[in-house]
């Protein structure tokens, strides 16, 4: 590991600026994916800045009738909280989907939101990796890519996002809150929030150097069926292969609203709008399902070892469709 500075500031304001006195800083909260990347020298801060001892550990209700939640609320804590449970059920399965109770406890909400992808060739330095070393090359585009995107992919990087917390938060319409250094607080959605890799992969998000996530806002829950799948090799402690956040409801015969965003398919926590479109008003049925997984998928590319993604999202997607709506008929 290359020699670092550590300090724990007791205030935002501090945090700040010690996040800004030198260059290569990096927060830390959880440890639980940063402390991996420095062991392996992937990412070499020159300091961390502990935010552990920030007053952003609580949930609390939005006059607006939605939830606020700190940004170093543990995920088990984010679980457990008995408004998530019963008001956003979607986000509780998702996060208890994710890894294991120990990281669980330990792994926060923007930290979450900021884990780095999991492709291989990302985690071994001695391989080509735009993401660790831009302009290096892409050894998953013609090599192992049984794990990568499909959607959202670029001739530079085509490696999938890996939070299941983040696709559910999408479903949900969450955004983020935040500090610049310069004190200018900011909000901004997922959708704001995450890049696509394009010809600049290194870079994840929108977030400005030294700028600190506060806390996640959720609106009111929308109204119908939550449901979270998660496909993956085994049954626990596994990264997605394809997850889906859907949130429908039917009223009168008819899928009255939708929501759908999904994992492990995408570079970024996926959401398509046009296939909610093309869902609402409209009785639920098999013909209008596989539409809609079409709808999905139509700009969906694999590369061989992840072509198997494509019919495992178009059979996932119409069985979650079917089961939440009460049967295709
Ligand atoms: C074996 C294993 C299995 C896992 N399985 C899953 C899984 O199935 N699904 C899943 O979703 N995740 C999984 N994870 C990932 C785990 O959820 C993440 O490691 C964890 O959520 C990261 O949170 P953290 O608080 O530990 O982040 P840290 O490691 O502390 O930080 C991660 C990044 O976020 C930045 N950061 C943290 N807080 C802030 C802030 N407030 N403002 C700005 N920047 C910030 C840090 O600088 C760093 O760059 C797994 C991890 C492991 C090790
Ligand atoms: S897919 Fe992205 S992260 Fe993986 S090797 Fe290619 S550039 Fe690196």
């Amino acid at each position: 590991m290359t020699p670092f500075d550590y300090i724990r500031p007791a205030t935002t304001e501090a945090s700040l600026a010690a996040a800004t006195e030198r260059p290569d800083t990096r927060f830390i909260a959880g440890g639980t994916n940063l402390l991996d990347l420095m062991k392996l020298g992937i990412d070499r801060p020159k300091r961390l800045v502990d935010i552990n001892g920030l007053e952003l550990r609580t949930i609390s209700q939005t006059t607006e009738g939605g939830l606020r939640i700190g940004a170093l609320v543990p995920n088990s804590d984010l679980a457990a909280h008995p408004l998530v449970r019963s008001r956003y059920p979607l986000l509780s399965r998702a996060i208890l989907a994710g890894a294991s109770a120990q990281l669980r406890n330990k792994a926060t909400t923007a930290g979450n939101l900021l884990q780095r992808t999991r492709c291989y060739y990302f985690y071994d330095p001695a391989a080509p990796c735009n993401k660790r070393e831009p302009g290096s090359g892409c050894s998953a585009i013609g090599g192992f890519n049984r794990i990568m995107a499909i959607l959202g992919t670029s001739d530079q990087c085509i490696a999938s996002h890996p939070s299941d917390m983040a696709v559910a938060m999408r479903a949900l319409d969450a955004s983020v809150e935040s500090i610049e250094h310069s004190g200018a607080r900011k909000s901004r959605t997922l959708e704001e929030l995450y890049r696509l890799p394009g010809d600049t992969p290194h870079i994840d998000t929108n977030l400005e150097a030294g700028e600190l996530i506060t806390h996640m806002l959720l609106p009111p829950p929308a109204t119908g069926e939550h449901r979270y799948v998660k496909v993956r090799d085994r049954a626990s402690y596994a990264f997605a292969l394809v997850s889906i956040a859907t949130i429908v409801a039917v009223e009168n015969g008819r899928i009255a609203s939708a929501s759908l965003a999904f994992g492990g398919i995408g570079t970024m926590p996926w959401r398509d709008r046009e296939a909610e479109a093309a869902l609402r008003g409209e009785p639920p049925s098999g013909t209008l399902f596989a539409h809609v997984a079409d709808l999905v998928l139509r700009n969906a590319e694999g590369r061989g070892g992840n072509d198997f993604k494509i019919s495992l999202l178009r059979r996932t997607l119409t069985a979650t469709l079917e089961e939440i709506t009460g049967g295709a008929a």
